[in-house]
């Protein structure tokens, strides 16, 4: 008598539901993707749902669902599942988020070629029934440099191919530790100015996040040589769409690839529809048969071993386990960690190499938990926060080239962790506090004392200790409508460095930013967006 009941729909491959079904334990009912009433109507009889992205697992589907333990997603984005009700409802939610690197890898190489040799309008020629091979003299990819944007699982993988056809391999990543580099053979670029200025094949390979939104604009594109070559396969919105027509256009590229668009899918009457040497395709770069089977396969392991073994390492959401009374110590060390990275990074340290930590007596029975959350927060903002979470932080900072430490120390006061982040010859420790039942505060910057809580957006300004800066600061942040909610400001010595750490409701943009620099007195401004808010 099968234990556990697993609802599939949306056309999952057959290699992962056959593992499912040779459980005696399990039993599997395959639907097509269900209407949303048919679904309600059968959810409540099923303890997980596995699919793809064709099927909303809404707020309203998770509540119905009342043996639900496990949701499924067949492929990286969780965009169509509530995640955050599945949160509170304690049910975990799996996704496979390596099985498409190859695919996307491979898929790059086929259009770059295609692009160089111009294969589609070549296909065209012919369909037309014409012979034609005066108009499609090629490039070689032989001899070329291709300067890949963000060397994480893809960029490794087209990199390593990279070399088999004769390139030379430039990477930008300062999030990646120089030994990475040195084995896959990459040439590191110390900023992205200097990858562009060598590049002749550009391709990004980041998650769209706040600094990677918009980062190949205009200024970018003509940085690179005279007839290069730009592809985004990452996510719509890192190469800018209307700047790279124009370059294309004027005939500054040579051509571009995209697979990936600001909206999909792309409208009908979208002009990138109709420019010369643009290359498009429909979002298909974990399209392969291959891919597909790979993520089914790593889904559907990962709900077994949910089920059957209470293994909830594969989940994005639960982290299994009593961590409730760790918790608000837990979201002190992530947010310490993400306020000491985000202000090393202003600083000009982004590789980080070493995650240090020192937590009080009574709560260093949690030392893994803290480390986790730790690690979660110097990815976050780094990587896609779809693949980060409590329980892959640790592997996912050491396969980067992280050192992680933790030690206890009586003379840190109650409830207490200091984080400290090391790179090259910088170090910054960050520490706080989280008293039971009480609100979770930072209580240390460095040398500065602070007393805050951080939520939503915290602003971290370094100033000279002279008077007007804290109203000049309010004023502006007024006049932008950027709420404060607590503004603290610490100082070492009068009229010595300041330092303010001011916790505000809603977003902080770039340009408000950019601004407060421009203030007299403020040195540097450093802007941490809490992601597990
Ligand atoms: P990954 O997390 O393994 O690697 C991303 C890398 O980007 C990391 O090494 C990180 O350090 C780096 N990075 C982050 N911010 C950066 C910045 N500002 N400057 C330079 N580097 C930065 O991710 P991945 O699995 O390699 O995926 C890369 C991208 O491909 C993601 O956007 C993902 O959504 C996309 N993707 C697209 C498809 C498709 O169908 N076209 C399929 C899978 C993945």
């Amino acid at each position: 008598m099968p234990m556990f009941r697993v609802l599939v729909t949306d056309d999952v491959d057959p290699e992962g539901l056959a593992l499912l079904a040779s459980e005696p334990m399990l039993q599997v009912d395959e639907v097509p993707t269900l209407p949303k009433d048919e679904l309600l109507a059968r959810i409540g009889d099923y303890d997980a749902i596995v699919g793809r992205s064709a099927t909303r697992i809404s707020a309203e589907l998770l509540k119905a669902g009342t043996k639900l333990k496990v949701v499924g997603r067949a492929g990286v984005g969780v965009d169509n599942v509530a995640v955050d009700v599945a949160t509170s409802l304690g049910i975990a939610v799996i996704n496979a988020p390596a099985g498409n690197t190859v695919a996307v890898a491979e898929l790059f190489f086929g259009a770059t070629i295609g692009l160089l040799r111009q294969i589609p309008r070549a296909q065209q020629v012919m369909e037309n029934g014409r012979w034609d091979r005066n108009s499609f003299l090629g490039r070689e990819l032989k001899g070329k440099t291709l300067g890949i944007v963000g060397l994480g699982r893809i960029g490794s993988e087209v990199a390593t191919r990279a070399h088999a056809f004769g390139m030379t391999v430039m990477a930008y990543d300062p999030y990646i530790a120089d030994e990475r580099f040195t084995a896959l053979r990459v040439r590191r670029a110390p900023s992205l100015d200097a990858l562009l200025h060598e590049t002749n094949i550009l391709t990004v390979h980041v998650p769209l996040t706040d600094e990677t939104k918009g980062m190949i604009g205009k200024r970018e594109l003509s940085r690179l040589p005279s007839r290069s070559v730009v592809v985004n396969m990452a996510r719509g919105g890192i190469v800018d769409e209307a700047a790279l027509v124009a370059a294309l256009e004027s005939d500054q590229l040579r051509g571009a690839a995209l697979d990936v668009f600001d909206a999909e899918p792309l409208a009908v009457d979208s002009p990138l529809r109709k420019v010369p040497n643009l290359l498009l395709t429909p979002h298909l770069g974990a399209n392969t048969v291959e891919a597909q089977r790979n993520v089914s396969r790593d889904v559907c392991v990962a709900v077994r071993d949910a089920l059957l073994r209470n293994d909830l390492s594969k989940s994005l959401n639960v982290a299994g386990g009593a961590v409730s009374e760790l918790h608000g110590a837990m979201l002190v060390a992530r947010r310490a960690a993400a306020v000491a990275r985000a202000v090393l990074a202003d600083q000009g340290m982004r590789a980080v190499r070493r995650v240090s930590l020192r937590v009080s007596p009574d709560i260093a029975h949690g030392t893994g938990a803290l480390l986790a959350s730790a690690a979660a927060g110097v990815l976050e903002g780094v990587i896609e926060t779809d693949r980060l979470n409590l329980i892959n932080a640790r592997s996912l900072a050491e396969a980067r080239g992280l050192e992680l430490s933790v030690g206890e120390s009586s003379e840190l006061g109650n409830r207490t962790v200091e984080v400290a982040l090391a790179g090259g010859m910088q170090q910054l420790a960050v520490t706080g506090s989280a008293p039971e039942g009480g609100t979770p505060r930072l209580t240390q910057i460095g040398s500065f004392h602070i007393d805050v809580n951080p939520k939503q957006t915290l602003l971290i300004l370094t100033n000279h200790d002279v008077p007007g800066v804290i109203g000049r600061v309010g004023t502006l942040l007024g006049e932008r409508h950027v709420n404060i909610a607590e503004y603290h400001q610490a100082r070492l010595a009068q009229g010595g460095d300041a330092l303010a750490a001011v916790s505000v409701d809603g977003e902080v943009s770039e340009a408000t930013r950019k601004a407060l620099l421009d203030l007299p007195d403020v040195v540097t401004a450093s802007v941490v967006h809490f992601r597990d808010e």
